[in-house]
Formats: C-alpha cells, sequence, structure tokens
C-alpha cells in the first residue's frame, strides 16, 4: 500500500488530513461509515456550500493538463531552425562589413516570420483547446438533495455519484449501493473481463483489481446501475497516479498533417540542394574572379534568404490552424469533433452506416395502435396495464416521462387512456426483472399473481411473469393466445393470423412490441429452474410510429450526389426498418435487406461480397455492427458508423468516422467516437462531411498558393543565375515577399466557403495525393511564368533599349530594374491568389469581398508594395526606384496575367462541361 501522504498531496488542515487517513483503504469499511468520515450523507450527498469549500481544498477533478506550450518557448522556437540561424548570423557579418542598415531590416524582416509563426502556433494550439472543452464530460451527481448533472471537474471527495451502464466512473468511489453493476477496468488493471462490482466491504490488503466494492476514474461501468461516494478526485485518482507515471501524451498528427510535415522536409532538402546550387554558381561566376569576404556575404544571403522564404516551414502550422477552424465550423452546425483527424477523415467519407431510431426518425414515439388477444376494450387496458407495467420508463419531477422513447411512449398511452400509473406501479412491486437489451430485443419482469392460478391451472402459479419485445420473438415463444375468458392455442392457424396482423403493422414502418404472460411459482425467477421467457400467453400488439426526421430525405439525396451510400443499421424488424428506408429514399428496390440472423451464417467474405448492395440491416446486434464496418473497410471504403450504447464502441472505434450520439449516447459510445452529435441528426453527419470537404479543399488551395509563389521565387533567381544576369532580386525583397504573401493571404484562404459543387463530387480517395486533379501541373506552370516573366522583364530593362522609362544614371539601372521584379513578383502572387479562391467560379461571381479577410489582406499588401516604391525613407531600405507610371503599369499587367489566365481557364472548362454534358444528354 501506497502511503497515505504521497496518495493525498492536497490535503491542507490537521482535520483533513485525518479524514483522508482514515479513508486510505474505504473499500474496507462500510458505505454508511464512509460517509460519516467523509462528513457527507450516502443518500443525499454534500451540500452546493460545502462542494464548494472542498473544490477550493482539493482542486479541480482532472488529471494535470498538459502543460501548455509556453508563450516564450514558442517564440523561441520559431528561431531554433537552421535557415533562420544562418540568416542572423550572415545579416550580423554583414552588418560588421559595413551594410548594417540592411543587415537591421533584414532582421527586422526575420522577426516579423517569426511573430507570424508563432501567432499561427499559438492559435493551432487556442484551436485544439477549444475543441477539448467542447467534449469535457459531465456526471450525475446528487447535491443538495438533488440530483443534478455537473461538469466532472467539479466532483470533491464525499460526493454521491449515480452510475448507470454507459457512464465512465468520473473518480474514484466506494460503493452505496449496485445492482448487476459490472464495470470494465481494463484501461486501469489490464483486466479485459467485465468485474462484478458489490457493495460488501472487503480486508484492506486487498489488491486494486479485487477490489470490487470501489469504483475507478477512467474505468467504464457497462451495465447494471449504483450510487457511490467519492473518496478522491484528479491525481489522486489511481488512474492519476499512473498518470503521472506515463507522463504526458504524445500529440497526434492528422494522416494528412504527417503527410505535409514530410512534404515540407523534403521540399526543404530540395530547396537547400538549389540555394547551394545558387550559391555556388553565384560566387564562381564573379567576372572579376575576386572572391571577397563581401561577395561571400552576399551570395550567402540571397541563398539562405531564398531558403528561409522558400522552404515551408509554417506548412504544418497552418494545416492545423484550418482543421481546428474546420472543427469550429462543424460544431456551429451541431457536429463535435473529438480528433482533429476526423475533420479531414470526413472529407472522403463514402459510407454512413446510422442507426435508425433518433438519427433518420424523431424518436418521438408514439402508440398508434393496439391489438389485443381479447378484442374488447378490456383487452386495451389489460395491454395497457402490461405496457405500463413491464417497463423502465419514469415520470419525472416536472411531470414529463423519462426513459427509452419506447417504454415512453406506452406510459404515454396508458396514462392519456385515464389509468394512473403510478397508483398501478405501487399497487404491484416488481420482484424481479430481466432488464432490456438491444441482443436479446425483450425484457421480463416477475410479480404477485394471485389469480394466475386460476387463468392458467394447473400450472401452480402464484406469480405473473410479463414479458414485452420484438414482436416476432415473443411469437415464436407464445403457446397460448388470451381471448376474453379463455385461452386458445397459439397454433399454425393463429401462428398465421398474427403473423398477417404484425406484416399489416410493419409494412406501414411502425416498430411492434408483443406483450405475454405466463405463471410463476415463485418470488424470483432464480428459484424455478425454467426460462421464464418461454411458454408465454400473447396479450396482444402494439404498434408505435417514430416519424422519419423530415430533414433527413433532404440530407439522402444529398449523400447520393455526393458518392455517399446512406445505410441503416437498426434493431427494428426488418419490414419496419425497410418501410421508413423506402419513405426517406435511402432503399431502392434493387438493394438488398440482411437481418441479424442471415448476418450471423454469412462468413466474413461473403459478407463482403454482399455489403455493396445493402441498404439496410435490420434486427442487427451491437456485436454485428464491428463485422459491418469491418466489411465495408475491407473493400476499402471509408465508412462513418453511428452508435450510442457501451456495446457499440467497439464498432464506433474500428469505423473510420465513429459518431456517437450527444443526446442518447452513452459516455462510453462517446469516449469511443470522433465526432458526437450534439442534435442525434443524420443531417448533421451529412453537413460535417460538406466541412470536411472544403477544409480538404482549402487545404489544396493553400498549399497550392503557397508551392506556386515558391517556385516563381526560385525560379527567378536560378533562371538569372544560371543566365549569367545580375542577381533580380535582393535578399530583402526575397524575404519581404515571403512575409506579406505567406503571411495574411494564405491564412485567409482557409476562411473560403465551399464550392458550390462541393456535394456534387464524388469523395475524394483517402489515399489520393494532395496534388492530384491537376494542382501539381498548375502550380508548375504558374510558378514558372512568374519566374520567367520576371526575369524576361528584368533582362529586357537592363538591356535598355527604350522600352522601359530607365533612368540616366548606370548606377541607377540595376535597383530601377529590381524594383519591377520585385513589384511584378509578389503582386503576381496577390492577383493570383484571388484568383485560386475557386476552381470554378471566376472572381466576379464570388464577389470580391464575399472572402473580406482575403481581400483585406491583399489590399494591404499591394498598398504595402506600392509605398515601398514610391515612399521615399522605404525606397532607401529596400534600395528601389520609383516606376514611372507606364512602367508601373506594365507590371501590374504582366502581374495580373496568371490571374487572368485562371479565370479563362475556368470559363473554358466550364464551357466544355456544358458542352459534354449537353450532348450527353442528348445521346
Ligand atoms: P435502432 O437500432 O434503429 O437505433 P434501437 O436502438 O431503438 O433502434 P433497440 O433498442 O436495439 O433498437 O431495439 C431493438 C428492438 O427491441 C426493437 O425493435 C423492439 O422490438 C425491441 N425493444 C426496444 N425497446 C424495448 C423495450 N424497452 N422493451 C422491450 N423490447 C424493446
Amino acid at each position: 500500500m501506497r502511503p497515505v501522504d504521497t496518495i493525498h498531496r492536497s490535503i491542507t488542515t490537521d482535520t483533513v488530513l485525518k479524514r483522508q487517513r482514515m479513508i486510505s483503504t474505504p473499500w474496507a469499511i462500510s458505505a454508511d461509515d464512509l460517509a460519516a468520515e467523509l462528513q457527507t450523507d450516502a443518500e443525499t450527498g454534500l451540500t452546493s456550500a460545502e462542494a464548494e469549500k472542498r473544490l477550493a481544498e482539493h482542486g479541480p477533478n482532472q488529471l494535470e493538463d498538459k502543460e501548455r506550450a509556453h508563450a516564450l518557448r514558442l517564440f523561441l522556437g520559431q528561431f531554433a531552425n537552421l535557415m533562420i540561424g544562418l540568416l542572423v548570423v550572415a545579416g550580423v557579418i554583414s552588418a560588421v562589413l559595413g551594410d548594417w542598415a540592411d543587415s537591421i531590416l533584414i532582421l527586422l524582416i526575420v522577426l516579423a516570420n517569426a511573430v507570424i509563426g508563432f501567432l499561427q502556433e499559438w492559435r493551432a494550439e487556442e484551436s485544439l483547446n477549444a475543441l477539448m472543452n467542447m467534449t469535457r464530460p459531465s456526471c450525475r451527481v446528487w447535491r443538495d438533495g438533488a440530483l443534478t448533472e455537473r461538469p466532472v471537474v467539479d466532483l470533491v471527495p464525499g460526493d454521491v455519484i449515480d452510475l448507470a451502464g454507459g457512464d465512465f466512473v468520473p473518480a474514484d468511489a466506494r460503493l452505496a449501493s449496485a445492482s448487476n453493476l459490472e464495470c470494465d477496468e481494463a484501461p486501469l488493471t489490464g483486466e479485459s473481463l467485465p468485474v462484478d462490482k458489490t457493495v460488501a466491504a472487503l480486508p484492506a490488503e486487498t489488491v486494486l483489481p479485487e477490489r470490487t466494492s470501489m469504483v475507478f476514474s477512467g474505468t467504464a461501468v457497462l451495465r447494471g446501475k449504483g450510487h457511490a461516494i467519492v473518496t478522491t478526485t484528479g491525481m489522486n485518482t489511481e488512474l492519476g497516479t499512473i498518470a503521472s507515471l506515463l507522463g504526458r501524451t504524445e500529440d497526434v498528427q492528422t494522416p494528412l498533417q504527417k503527410r505535409l510535415t514530410q512534404l515540407s522536409r523534403q521540399l526543404a532538402v530540395i530547396v537547400l540542394a538549389i540555394c547551394l546550387l545558387i550559391f555556388v554558381v553565384g560566387v564562381l561566376r564573379e567576372p572579376s574572379g575576386a572572391w571577397t569576404s563581401k561577395l561571400f556575404t552576399d551570395m550567402l544571403m540571397v541563398a539562405v534568404s531564398l531558403a528561409v522564404a522558400a522552404i515551408p516551414e509554417g506548412l504544418p502550422a497552418v494545416i492545423t490552424i484550418t482543421l481546428a477552424l474546420g472543427s469550429q465550423k462543424m460544431a456551429a452546425r451541431n457536429a463535435i469533433i473529438r480528433r482533429l483527424a476526423a475533420v479531414e477523415t470526413l472529407g472522403s467519407v463514402d459510407i454512413i452506416c446510422s442507426d435508425k431510431t433518433g438519427t433518420l426518425t424523431q424518436n418521438r414515439m408514439t402508440v398508434v395502435e393496439l391489438l389485443p388477444g381479447r378484442d374488447d376494450d378490456e383487452g386495451i387496458r389489460e395491454l395497457l396495464v402490461a405496457g405500463a407495467l413491464c417497463n423502465d420508463a419514469a415520470a419525472s419531477a416536472e411531470g414529463d416521462w423519462i426513459g427509452s422513447a419506447t417504454e415512453t411512449a406506452l406510459l404515454r398511452a396508458a396514462a392519456e387512456s385515464g389509468l394512473d400509473v403510478a397508483k398501478l406501479r405501487a399497487s404491484q412491486p416488481r420482484l424481479d426483472e430481466i432488464p432490456f437489451s438491444s441482443e436479446r430485443k425483450r425484457m421480463a419482469v416477475l410479480y404477485i399473481g394471485e389469480h394466475m392460478a386460476a387463468l392458467y391451472p394447473g400450472e401452480g402459479g402464484t406469480h405473473r411473469v410479463l414479458v414485452k419485445g420484438a414482436a416476432e420473438r415473443i411469437l415464436a415463444r407464445c403457446r397460448h393466445v388470451r381471448q376474453r375468458d379463455a385461452l386458445i392455442a397459439m397454433d399454425d392457424a393463429q401462428q398465421t393470423i398474427w403473423e398477417d396482423k404484425l406484416r399489416r403493422l410493419t409494412e406501414r414502418g411502425y416498430r411492434v412490441l408483443a406483450l405475454a404472460e405466463r405463471s410463476w411459482p415463485a418470488a424470483t425467477f432464480a428459484e424455478f429452474d425454467e426460462d421464464p421467457e418461454t411458454n408465454l400467453c400473447l396479450l396482444g400488439l402494439v404498434a408505435i410510429n417514430d416519424p422519419p426526421r423530415p430533414e433527413v430525405k433532404l440530407s439522402i439525396a444529398e449523400c447520393r450526389s455526393a458518392g455517399i451510400r446512406p445505410v441503416m443499421i437498426t434493431g427494428d424488424h426488418q419490414v419496419t426498418a425497410s418501410a421508413i428506408a423506402e419513405s426517406l429514399g435511402l432503399r431502392t428496390e434493387s438493394d438488398a435487406v440482411i437481418n441479424g440472423g442471415e448476418l450471423e451464417r454469412m462468413t466474413d467474405d461473403e459478407l463482403r461480397e454482399k455489403v455493396p448492395q445493402v441498404s439496410v440491416f435490420a434486427r442487427v446486434s451491437p456485436e454485428h455492427k464491428l463485422r459491418i464496418v469491418q466489411a465495408y473497410q475491407s473493400q476499402g471504403h471509408v465508412a462513418a458508423m453511428t452508435g450510442d450504447g457501451v456495446n457499440d464502441a467497439p464498432a464506433l472505434k474500428q469505423a473510420s468516422i465513429g459518431v456517437a450520439m450527444g443526446i442518447t449516447g452513452t459516455d462510453v459510445a462517446k469516449g469511443a467516437a470522433d465526432m458526437v452529435l450534439a442534435d442525434d441528426n443524420f443531417a448533421t453527419i451529412v453537413a460535417a462531411v460538406e466541412e470536411g470537404r472544403v477544409v480538404y479543399d482549402n487545404i489544396r488551395k493553400f498549399v497550392g498558393y503557397l508551392l506556386t509563389a515558391n517556385t516563381g521565387e526560385i525560379l527567378a533567381i536560378v533562371v538569372a543565375i544560371l543566365a549569367g544576369f545580375p542577381i533580380p532580386l535582393l535578399p530583402i525583397h526575397i524575404l519581404w515577399i515571403n512575409l506579406v504573401t505567406d503571411g495574411l493571404p494564405a491564412l485567409a484562404l482557409g476562411f473560403e466557403r465551399g464550392e458550390p459543387d462541393i456535394m456534387k463530387r464524388r469523395p475524394r480517395r483517402q489515399r489520393e495525393s494532395l496534388f492530384s486533379g491537376g494542382l501539381g501541373t498548375q502550380i508548375f506552370v504558374f510558378g514558372t511564368w512568374m519566374g520567367l516573366s520576371s526575369v524576361i522583364l528584368f533582362k529586357l530593362m537592363l538591356l535598355d533599349v527604350g522600352l522601359f522609362t530607365m533612368p540616366a544614371d548606370e548606377s541607377q539601372k540595376i535597383d530601377y530594374a529590381r524594383s519591377m521584379v520585385f513589384l511584378v513578383l509578389a503582386m503576381s502572387q496577390l492577383f493570383y491568389v484571388l484568383a485560386l479562391r475557386s476552381s470554378k467560379q471566376t472572381l466576379w461571381e464570388l464577389g470580391v469581398w464575399s472572402n473580406w479577410r482575403l481581400a483585406a489582406a491583399v489590399a494591404l499588401g499591394a498598398a504595402l508594395q506600392i509605398a515601398i516604391l514610391y515612399v521615399e525613407p522605404l525606397q532607401k531600405v529596400f534600395h528601389t526606384q520609383a516606376l514611372s507610371l507606364r512602367d508601373l503599369a506594365v507590371g501590374l499587367i504582366v502581374s495580373a496575367t496568371s490571374f487572368v489566365f485562371l479565370e479563362c481557364w475556368k470559363l473554358i472548362q466550364r464551357t466544355r462541361a456544358a458542352i459534354a454534358g449537353s450532348s450527353a444528354e442528348t445521346h
């Protein structure tokens, strides 16, 4: 056992010390004794005031946060880059050699670059934190005598928490009550089998995996219910001790981030090689052959500035921001992202496997038809009574019904028919139960039933079993049907009659439950050795309607045009499921329906062959979902899968996008999911897919822009050097262009809205290259053009054949020509980014201000560029000359060529597509 004082580090006062010491083995004392020690009430919990006091004393119930990257460290990290280091060194050398004005400016630009890099990374962190906060868990805790829902971080020792199947245990706690409670403690102990929990006190030396009277933070409740007194919170829990042993969790990069980090490394190597080449050729080529230190530092500055400008080291941070931005937009549309990688995976989803109830339908169930065995009012009443008794839903203090929608529908129907449900239940206390589960699709309860002996003579019944469940399964277990005062045998004829009734109801899309009873000779199920759910007597059928969500039909149509196949997975009857699937447009005549039984008989290979044609899986159990998702994945599909229960967790983990229900979902399902739907709505998944596609598009635009710009800059210098021209750009020019273009406009591209056809394209294949669809060619063509056009202008100006207003003074000519190159390279990029906003629509169609951030960034960049050419003090620092109006016009026209070309290209492509489309129609 660990020494007490290492367990409880947050102890402050003597009394607390005493209290904490007493509970170092809470599993060894009774819950009541523990409650007394912790000065709490095992039933009603703490008061809010006391809880607040304890919170101040013990601190929040959370594992120590990963220390936030310290701002200063983040900032200094920007300089921990070989190239920046070299640049600073080169700057210092050239300052020593006398060029100090240049050096200062270079250092300032480096600083500005670092600030931008810092802000980008800071923002990326902030957005990640915001993401974490959105998924903050809550738990049910007794405060001031009432059961309340509170954030897990607020828990304190002495709090009384309520636990049920599907919950995560929020803190270490001693059980005060437990009924059929089973926990999965694998995260803590590695034990993969469920652990049965009870309230019995254990010997003090019991080891952790055997402390069955305790529940532990971070483990999950699989089934059953109970309540428990919190003993330790935060880092003092067992999980906390492990967490501090294991240290911090690593940040995981999304696949795209990994690919881009790799890409920027590869580009770095290429750029470095080119810069080395520039440096060597630049030095060797010096006509005078005088290898002065100035020549060396000048060339070094050019080469290093180029390396700094052209290596896209900020790429991963900007990707994080763009992904995080996407996740915020998704949150605004009710899809809460739990893992950033999901944002990009969503863009390539091509299968959405969705639960029916609550996701495709409204989960507003109403009883629409009652078909009792005995065809009179008494029969209906009997059915309603049975439905109200064999039922776990209850009335809340506010007068609503709480529980599953199926069960509340039954209670509502009973109450509306005039039954007093509370009184009925009080008069018939439940003696035993076999709870409902999605696997069994039925439940049974036991009551005293004195009249049973007369109804079922010869069976010795003193008690009554009521069973409710999926109709066809209950029918198969019935031996009789109740009619008026007689029983009739469930023979083939009766079976057919009831199956017909069932079919008629399911064809209308209703969920149909059957209610049945039998007599039982004992006060518990265990006492009599027979299956209580066999030899039943049918009381009747209840049809429940759950209307489809109206918006889902549209979303399904949208899925289809977006190349995504929606698939329904439901526990409901095959015919009910098909009827609803058809009404939603989810299923067509040719689509197959598979039910759980068939699925069980299929091998994995058979299932894999079959899944492409299936649109409805009916009467399946949660564990089938894992096989279904695997079958799709083995076909190369990217499948999203929804779920809400504990048993859905494996399938949610396996799915490319696990989607948990925010309202009806359990903690465990949410914990396993990549995305949580705040409104449980299928349409939200489709909205998230759309946002995912937008994010990917924007990342492509952004990468395309950055790489085109860098190609242009590098080519301008490489071509000039190889052709024996003077260097067309000074280091400050290169750095400045990089600052103005890579910074704001590139970031603003992340705010671009989706293209109008975004949900009309096929999903992107997951392995698809970022540069597919012509992006690589585009980068090459426009980068080359930007580089070449500026070098050609440069050479023409230096030739001085009367095309340009060159200054008379020979020494100023080169600066004048460089000013032109500087202008053209910077402005081409600013124009170009405007054309990149959409791959189909022109800037005029989009509206210049529809992405105001980008418009503002471009306007600011252009204004600064002009100022650098025309404002005298700036001319001095940047070594620029004022271009004549005519030359300025020529420069701007050349800069605009890429923009104009790209815009025309879009129009040509569109016309071609339209012609192809109309000729396809006429054929
Ligand atoms: P879906 O899978 O479409 O989201 P669901 O999750 O509501 O539906 P389950 O709860 O697994 O599906 O229910 C499966 C079947 O079990 C239902 O079709 C119904 O016949 C039966 N059933 C559902 N709830 C109960 C209940 N409380 N008592 C008895 N039987 C039930």
